[in-house]
């Protein structure tokens, strides 16, 4: 299965996403996990990673595509995935479109996540105020076009992402179990044709 977590920072993606990998027993992957990583290294492209990071701003897609798709080669990912934070825009969707079943949104308003954030703020050096709200501007201006794009091709399940932790797995696992009886149903069906 390979599923796709969208939603605001302070959605709660990291969390439902590790549950669901120990539920299901594939790995889960976070692009700005990748990116944070790479942005420790002190070369030209990790200190221009950093500030890109830091203020909130987003990587390019070409330089994305690119990185996550060779993470994605990596054996352990071949059976499966849960992937957070990508595809983050059209451009990365359309690129990466054989390559997902299922994609979850965490909804959650903007006023719930900058709460939610605030609580954790100086746990990382990405979560500055200033940060937090342009990552939410650009949720907006190029994520949300995503949620229609995988709407559009039956494959969005839509999670009210403001109930407590348990209800929001609840929520995910029942959805996810529906979603997966209609694709297996789908696929029996083109077979048969
Ligand atoms: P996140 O932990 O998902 O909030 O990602 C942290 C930062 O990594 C983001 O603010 C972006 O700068 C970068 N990033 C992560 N994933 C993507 C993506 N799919 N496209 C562009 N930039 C990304």
């Amino acid at each position: 299965m390979r599923i796709v977590l969208v939603g605001i920072q302070g959605a709660g993606k990291s969390t439902q996403g590790n549950l669901l990998s120990e539920k299901l027993g594939i790995p889960y992957l976070s692009s700005g996990h990748i990116f944070r990583q790479m942005a420790q290294e002190k070369t030209p492209t990790g200190r221009w990673l950093k500030e890109t990071i830091n203020s909130g701003s987003l990587v390019p897609d070409d330089m994305t595509l690119k990185i996550v798709l060779e993470y994605l080669e990596k054996p352990e990912y071949q059976t499966g995935y849960i992937l957070d934070g990508f595809p983050r825009t059209v451009a990365q969707a359309e690129a990466f479109k054989e390559s997902v079943d299922i994609v979850i949104f965490l909804d959650v308003t903007d006023k719930e996540a900058l709460w939610r954030i605030s609580g954790r703020i100086d746990n990382r050096e990405d979560e500055t105020l200033l940060a937090i709200r342009r990552r939410i501007e650009l949720f907006h201006e190029w994520t949300v076009p995503v949620l229609s794009y995988y709407e559009q091709q039956g494959k969005l399940i839509k999670i009210d992402g403001e109930q407590e932790v348990v209800k929001v797995f609840d929520d995910v696992v029942a959805k996810l179990e529906k979603a997966e009886k209609k694709m297996k149903a789908k696929k029996v069906k083109a077979k048969s044709k």
